[in-house]
């Protein structure tokens, strides 16, 4: 059954492959999407874009009203942990007024399932590795702190409202999509696979390494990179356990890599070494972020399909190859 769905940066990296993958089930998508990071050409034939800011409160209400919604995706938000440490103010206005007004009108417009993109940052620094779900919330920066502050007003949607929603709190999303129709295409790109991936194809002078004094067995950070399109189908999976509660979940691969693991992954991938240096630590970064995606397997049967780095990497770097320019807008 075709059902419409809302998807608020749509057009960005993350909530591209979701659209891509409601699309291909047949349903009916709209994207709500400034087209800051977005990117148009990322949008499949037949999904409509509403070109708009979250800010534009009139404008949000306007396309709320326009439903019945089956339910709304949130993905539009500033998202740069080392940024959010230079303009706190910036992101928790921002991610977090946006996040909230767009939730108040959800409310407003009977919309009964809500999907929020979250983060591993909420955890801070964690004690215990791989990261449950009862972990002890304390984020590791603004940006984890906005997407905290959206979390809890969809506790009060859910209460006084009844809201059903899920908050994934993404690790660290990597890949493009493995039949090369979307990548990843940030302006400025700061992730760290595909400025790896362009350092080794000569597109970059060099990798900067952030910290190599980190307590972790080759003393650079450890992150748990989970391929696009698997986060994009954890979205799918979540759905129908709304009908019920409210949900909230781990969603990473499982499994660690370090800085050096990544640098050496793409150097194998590519077939060419990554040219890298030494710098400084970032601010905002933690040692080691690892999920427990245990709870999301068991509730909803959902598991990876790409669960290797190399494959991610692969698919990363095919992507980047056949795109030298990104999406060229
Ligand atoms: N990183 C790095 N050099 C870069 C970009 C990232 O060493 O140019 C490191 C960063 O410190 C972190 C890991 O790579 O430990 C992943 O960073 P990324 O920005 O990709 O994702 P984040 O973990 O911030 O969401």
């Amino acid at each position: 059954m075709s059902l419409r769905y809302l998807v608020t940066g749509g057009a960005g990296y993350v909530g591209s492959h979701l659209v891509l993958a409601l699309a291909e089930r047949g349903h009916d998508v709209t994207v709500l999407d400034n087209l800051r990071q977005g990117h148009r050409a990322a949008l499949p034939a037949g999904v409509r874009l509403v070109e708009a800011d979250l800010a534009d409160a009139a404008m949000v209400d306007a396309v709320l009203a326009d439903g019945p919604w089956h339910a709304v995706f949130h993905f539009a938000a500033l998202s740069l942990v080392g940024e959010s440490m230079r303009e706190p103010f910036r992101y928790l206005l921002e991610n977090a007024t946006n996040g909230i007004r767009l939730i108040d009108a959800c409310t407003r417009h009977g919309v009964r399932r809500f999907v929020l993109s979250s983060t591993a940052n909420l955890f801070g620094t964690p004690e215990t590795i791989p990261i449950a779900e009862d972990a002890a919330i304390d984020p590791g920066s603004p940006y984890g702190e906005s997407k905290r502050m959206i979390e809890r007003a969809l506790v009060w949607a859910d209460r006084v409202h009844g809201l059903r929603s899920a908050c994934l709190r993404y690790f660290n999303a990597a890949g493009a999509d493995p039949g090369g129709r979307l990548g990843e295409d940030h302006d400025p790109e700061t992730h760290l696979i595909p400025l790896a991936i362009d350092a080794a194809l000569g597109r970059r002078a060099e990798l900067q390494v952030f910290g190599t004094d980190y307590p972790t067995p080759d003393g650079t950070c450890i992150r748990d990179y989970i391929h696009v399109s698997d986060l994009a189908r954890a979205h799918l999976a979540v759905l129908p356990l709304l009908d019920h509660a409210s949900r909230t979940y781990n969603l990473g691969n499982g499994q660690g890599a370090s800085v050096r693991a990544v640098i050496a992954a793409v150097g194998e991938v590519t077939g060419r070494a990554v040219p890298h240096r030494i710098a400084d630590r970032r601010p905002g970064d933690p040692p080691v972020l690892v999920a427990s995606s245990a709870l999301l397997r068991a509730e909803t049967g959902w598991t990876p399909r790409f669960p290797g780095l190399h494959d991610i990497v692969r698919t990363a770097a095919a992507w980047r190859d056949a795109h030298p320019e990104g999406y060229g807008d």
